[in-house]
């Protein structure tokens, strides 16, 4: 039975999987189903109660290596600001499917599914596609770093990462680096400070100097900067006390070449051994060179599709993407952001996605996959 990939869409977004918690094992158990109907091998990994991720391979995988195909299917919560529309039913409204999850990513996860299930018997006994479905993007990419960690990936030749582009193909974004600075202090009374030894005012002076940290590299010609934001910052518990413990909690984005343990030696130089570091995410900078044959081949194909040209400089996409766990796992393959999903409508109120970029991305990563097992290594 064909696939339908807005019939499909639908279905995902019934599934709720807002994360925290996320839950996503039946939605995910639901596309084990469909891809083992289809004829792919699948294998489920479980990291966490009701939480799980999918792998899912055609079948006699020739000798080049597969093209990986990966998408998220947990999403952000529903926000304060009540929805016009049931966020679980993927309503259509002019040729928009609605719900949490359309855009990013559950019509991506779809389109990814449909094209690869429809196509499985022609793909047989070629090089082939491998699906990797993830839990738990949307806080860190934990579903993708355990599969990286679990080393059940193999390589891949080349990985299309789903998220929400409107179809454009995208060949890179920042990496990110979260941090929490901690600041110890001593307590004591609030009308004694003098016996005391303040956090918040250790504080204060390293986000002064935060203020003007500066990374001293170049520029990436297309990924411009790395940045560092300053997002939380918390001391003391009462008034009356002297604070003993301060923590500011950082946001950084890098680019290709700037190590990550090399950010945070600098960081310790520039402010003081009384700190200390902990990263609570970090991933790396995505970058696929676009003069690469293969993205030259999926510009052409967006083209044959969309009728849309690449346009005369690379794109890159704001924000992070599994990629950052994937690429590394899969053997630092070229890459490409490229899903039916609008970004500007991710995690907002009244996600949706549009009913012909499912239809058109479908076509896209068929065309993709076809090609793939017909170009010899
Ligand atoms: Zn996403």
């Amino acid at each position: 039975m064909r696939i339908d990939p807005i019939e499909l869409s639908r279905e995902l977004i019934s599934f709720n999987t807002i994360n925290p918690p996320g839950n996503e094992l039946r939605c995910i158990v639901h596309l084990q189903r469909i891809l083992d109907g289809a004829g792919l091998e699948t294998s489920l990994q479980t990291f966490a109660p009701d939480r799980a991720n999918l792998i899912a391979r055609t079948r006699n995988i020739g000798s080049k290596l597969p093209l990986c195909f990966t998408g998220h299917v947990d999403t952000v919560p529903l926000g304060n600001t009540p929805w016009s529309v049931d966020p679980f039913a993927g309503e259509i409204i002019h040729r928009k499917m609605y719900g949490r999850g359309s855009t990013d990513m559950k019509c991506g996860v779809a389109a990814v599914v449909a094209a690869i299930g429809n196509l499985a018997k022609e793909l047989e006994g070629t090089s082939g596609a491998v699906l990797v479905i993830t839990a738990g993007e949307e806080i860190g990419c934990e579903g993708a770093f355990h599969l990286a960690r679990a080393g059940i990936l193999g390589r891949a030749g080349a990985i299309v990462v789903a998220e929400p582009t409107s179809n454009a193909a995208l060949v890179g974004h920042k990496g990110a680096l979260w941090l929490r600075l901690t600041l110890k202090g001593i307590t004591a009374h609030g009308s004694m400070p003098h016996l005391g030894v303040n956090a918040a005012y250790k504080a204060a002076r390293v986000l002064t100097a935060l203020e003007t940290f500066q990374f001293n590299v170049a520029p990436h010609p297309y990924l411009g900067s790395p940045t560092l934001n300053v997002g939380t910052v918390h001391a003391g518990l009462n008034v009356n006390s002297v604070p003993d413990l301060a923590e500011i909690g950082i946001d950084i984005r890098s680019i290709p070449g700037l190590d990550h343990s090399r950010i945070q030696e600098h960081l310790k130089a520039e402010l003081g051994d009384d700190i200390s570091l902990e990263p609570t995410v970090d991933l790396g900078a995505v970058w696929t060179d676009p003069s690469s044959p293969w993205i030259k081949e999926v510009y052409q194909i967006v083209r044959d599709v969309t009728g849309e040209d690449a346009g005369p400089e690379p794109r890159t996409a704001p924000y992070f993407t599994d990629a950052s766990a994937l690429t590394p796992a899969l053997g630092n393959p070229p890459t490409i952001i490229l899903g039916p999903g609008e970004a500007a409508k991710a995690h907002q109120t009244d996600e949706y996605c549009s009913v012909q970029r499912i239809c058109d991305a479908t076509d896209i990563y068929s065309r993709l996959a076809a090609r793939w097992s017909r170009t010899p290594e």
